[in-house]
């Protein structure tokens, strides 16, 4: 299984030495060439440049390939390499500019550098990007500047963040430090430490320089295999009974069954040529140059200066020798239409470059000599607005495509991240499975509103504004909204629902109608950060959830129907519990890889012989669907539909739920006739309802499922019913404490494909018995290897004390792990904290720390599950 710690070692097995050979010099390398191409921003004619003929020596395109990569940025580069090195030969790489300084994205980024991210795998791709861009050397320079990164905060809301952040370093592995404002001065020279209220530092970031890594990649990749053609314009895709089966260049065709899509901010317009949806859009970006620096005359070293960040201002800094490149996000961001995207033409210009507009650097420009008064009245010598690609959640877009069988995609990946995105597309597309989880990033991952080209634009828009703010993990999105409504609605907004968004949905987060529950005055008070996002009522809800009851809205679930003669052996062979189990059973199961992690976390309902609905989350839903197509039979003997707007879903749950289902249906609901996981067609008032005995928060009650058109009625029925019983309306923020309380796994945070079932303790959802299913042989062999760290439940000893989620886990000065989950268990009385701990940390009484905002918190590993752990409210 490849988790956290189990990358760090795979990384860590790949040495400079081993795994990125150290290249002699190549023939006819152009060492410097990203400076003289910023430079000179136009194209002085069309003929071949030297790595044309170094690297395209064939004179027309070969009639037939095994994969087709389409771009030779950064991207498809670092594709082909590890590809290639994966045992794939007979790749050819297309790109319609010339190579390597192909007019695309990659020719302009001045190669900046931050590893840290609130996203684990987006960190994990750069620390990966970093040793192999570190390990790649031209004319025995590397392509790396190893000076590291600065981030400087100008405000104290920043300085916050940035201890945050040094926590999240902490977590993932990431060494970083908090400096003084004259310590970060020390580090460069120029900075006016005035201005600052301190920096944060990551010693192993810095600078790449991308046009010489694409090169080296590119020349080993084709040592291996691959054939590059430059000058070569992709000008369709042919697909015949949904898959790809050519590529026609203005070069020739080539037949492939294999397409992988690099090609940056034309993904939207290459894909059409597919029918496949790219969600992307291109943002102008405003970068320049300053004329030489007098502060720094007589510097010919390219870079000395850490890469530096100056977020309050949306800007960042990186030396060029006496020069200073500045880059600037503060201003409104200039999206462009990717259908109206020039493609590359000799003595054109360059595609990737729109002219510089000064009005939007204006601002910028007077707060970088703020921050670096040695910039006052020295002209800005090179000017671009360069073109880059931004998604809906600013994730890059990875994984086959959905619409189009053998149609890959490597999109919106920036230089930071392109070693990682290289290797573990390769791996997945050699390995049916990469080494480590893709989720965040999977192009799979998108509701079908998220694919649209307006919500692309939209959202691509607003994550360029966002780039460098201070986002709360609770924040909500904006906009566009509302999109998904459920049946309930109505009912939910008459409550005072305060809602987010979720997959499109609007889901209410608590109800202002429960401000007034007894229950509010002994919910603990939070402050500041922690208090953002959240209210006392949740802490309400959940305790009058225990106490009586609660009626949630479910209808965001994803519902999956699989029927056919096939059906069972299919999800027998998908999933790793027992699947063949009587009409009217619910499985709780994963889904596990071919390398054992959990790829899904569902419920399974026979509803017939041949008739199951799999129910899974409303996020997850798109990927859990592709995963089920990927595996799914193509003898006919399986059908696979998505059924989720059909119906509506309503959770009625705790110790009175029983009494108030029971007011509006005849059918009887006692334990026998009704079993714990158990599937029922019962009538509620007079609407049908597919009735199943389970909950995710530890009460006793059903998931009620109905038509949709049912389910103001549904709601109404139990609504009503409830007011006697004082059941309340149950919102999300509350519906995810209970369940923490209850030791209940979340797919995604707790658990997801870096994790297998025995390292979440999930052993009971296995049955390694039954025959053969995916990921059984690979949990088998971790079974006999032995585990070596465990998810666990921690409680915070200080009462008062809160935690958002991703926080350093420490044993004395060692950081054992992360933290998966976090809330208060209202009803047990403590904060709870989730997360992997080694085994020898892993035992109940166990103290440990936990790192928020620089401050630790001691904390105590505590037996689970913290509420009810019999079962008894369950089952009752
Ligand atoms: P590209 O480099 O654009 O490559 C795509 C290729 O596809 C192009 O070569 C293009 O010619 C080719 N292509 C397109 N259509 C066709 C067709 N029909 N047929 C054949 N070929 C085709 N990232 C960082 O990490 N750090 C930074 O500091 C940074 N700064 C930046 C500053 C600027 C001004 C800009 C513009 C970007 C910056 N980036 C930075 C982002 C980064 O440059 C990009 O995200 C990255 O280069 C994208 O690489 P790519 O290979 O996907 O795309």
């Amino acid at each position: 299984m490849a988790g956290y710690v189990g990358c760090a070692v795979a990384h860590s097995r790949a040495t400079r030495s081993e795994a990125i050979p150290t290249r002699p010099p190549l023939r006819g390398g152009h060492p410097g060439r990203m400076e003289s191409a910023t430079a000179h921003p136009t194209y002085p004619s069309g003929k071949a440049t030297q790595n044309d003929v170094l690297i395209t020596p064939e004179a027309t395109v070969q009639e037939r390939a095994r994969l087709v990569i389409i771009g030779a940025g950064i991207v498809g580069c670092s594709a082909a390499y590890h590809l290639t090195r994966l045992g794939w030969r007979d790749i050819v790489v297309l790109d319609q500019g010339p190579l390597f300084e192909t007019g695309g994205s990659t020719s302009h980024a001045p190669g900046g550098v931050f590893q840290t991210n609130f996203s684990p795998m987006m960190t994990r791709f750069a620390q990966y990007t970093v040793e192999l861009y570190s390990g790649l050397e031209l004319d025995g320079q590397s392509c790396f500047y190893g000076v590291g990164g600065m981030e400087v905060a100008a405000t104290p809301q920043r300085w916050e963040d940035l201890k945050r952040k040094a926590g999240v370093a902490k977590s993932w592995g990431l060494e970083a430090a908090l400096l003084s404002p004259q310590e970060a001065q020390d580090l460069n020279p120029l900075l006016n430490p005035d201005t600052i209220e301190g920096a944060y530092y990551v010693p192993t970031d810095g600078i790449a320089r991308p046009v010489q890594a694409a090169q080296l990649m590119a020349e080993e990749a084709r040592a291996k295999g691959a054939v590059f053609h430059g000058r070569t314009t992709v000008e369709d895709i042919e697909i015949s009974q949904g898959q790809v089966r050519a590529v026609v260049t203005d070069q020739g065709r080539i037949e492939t069954e294999q397409v992988l899509l690099c090609v940056g901010i034309w993904g939207p317009r290459i894909g059409r040529l597919a029918g496949v949806a790219v969600p992307l859009v291109p943002v102008q970006h405003l970068y320049t140059r300053s004329a030489p620096v007098p502060a720094l005359a007589g510097e010919t070293r390219q870079v000395v200066h850490p890469v530096l960040r100056h977020q309050d201002s949306s800007m960042y800094f990186r030396q060029h020798a006496d020069c200073y490149g500045i880059g600037s996000y503060r201003h409104e961001p200039l999206v462009v239409e990717p259908q109206s995207l020039p493609s590359y033409r000799p003595g054109a210009g360059q595609p990737a470059i729109m002219p510089f507009t000064p009005e939007h650097f204006a601002e910028a420009h007077a707060a970088a000599v703020q921050l670096m008064p040695a910039l006052d009245g020295i002209d800005l010598s090179y000017k671009i607005n360069g073109l880059f690609s931004f998604t809906p959640d600013g994730m890059p877009l990875m994984g086959p495509a959905p619409e189009v069988a053998g149609f890959w995609l490597a999109e919106a990946v920036w230089i930071t991240h392109a070693g990682g995105v290289g290797k573990t597309i390769a791996e997945w597309m050699v390995e049916g499975v990469p080494s480590m989880d893709l989720r965040e990033a999977d192009i799979n991952r998108f509701a079908p509103h998220a694919r649209t080209t307006e919500y692309a634009r939209v959202r691509g828009a607003q994550q360029y504004r966002e780039v460098y703010d201070i986002i709360h993990p609770r924040q909500p999105l904006q906009q566009p909204r509302p999109l998904r409504l459920s049946p309930f609605h109505p009912r939910l907004e008459a409550l005072d629902a305060v809602f987010f968004e979720s997959a499109g949905w609007e889901r209410p987060q608590w109800f202002g109608s429960n401000e007034a529950l007894p229950e509010i005055g002994e919910v603990p008070v939070r402050q500041g950060w922690a208090a953002r996002f959240w209210s006392p009522v949740q802490g309400a809800e959940h305790l009058a959830t225990r106490r009586r009851g609660a009626l949630c809205d479910l209808s965001p679930l994803t519902k999956i129907e699989v029927a056919g003669s096939g059906a069972l052996a299919f999800l027998q062979r998908l999933a790793a519990n027992q699947i063949d189990r009587p009409v009217g059973r619910v499985v709780y199961t994963p889904l596990l890889d071919q390398q054992g992690g959990i790829r899904a976390d569902l419920t399974i309902v026979r509803l017939e012989e041949d008739r199951f609905w799999v129910l899974t989350g409303g996020v997850t839903g798109p990927r859990d669907m592709a995963w089920l197509k990927t595996w799914a039979p193509t003898d006919g003997s399986v059908q696979i539909r998505d059924i989720s707007a059909q119906y509506c879903c309503a959770g009625l749950w705790g110790p009175q739920a029983r009494q108030v289902l029971q007011e509006v249906c005849e059918a009887d609901l006692a334990g026998a006739d009704f079993p714990y996981f158990g599937a029922r067609r019962i009538e509620v008032d007079s609407v049908p309802v597919l009735a199943l005995r389970l909950s995710y928060i530890g009460e006793a009650g059903w998931e009620l499922y109905a038509p949709a058109e049912y389910g103001l009625a549904l709601w109404d029925a139990l609504w009503d019913a409830g007011r006697v019983y004082s059941i309340i309306a149950l919102g999300s923020g509350a519906f995810d404490s209970l369940r923490l309380e209850k030791g209940y796994r979340l797919w995604g945070t707790d658990i997801h494909g870096d994790y297998n079932p025995l390292e979440a303790g999930l052993e009971r959802t296995v049955r390694l018995d039954k025959d053969d299913f995916v990921g059984r042989q690979a949990l088998l062999g971790a079974k006999e290897a032995g585990i070596k760290k465990r998810l666990c439940c921690m409680t915070l000893d200080r009462p008062d004390a809160v935690l958002l989620g991703k926080e350093p886990i420490l044993g004395g000065d060692e950081t054992l792990g992360y933290v998966t989950s976090a809330d208060c268990g209202y009803s047990v009385g403590r904060f709870i904290a989730y997360g992997y701990l080694p085994l020898a940390w892993a035992a109940p009484g166990t103290k440990i720390e936990i790192e928020y905002f620089g401050e630790r918190y001691k904390a105590t590993v505590a037996a689970e599950p913290l509420f009810d752990p019999p079962g008894k409210r369950l089952k009752s």
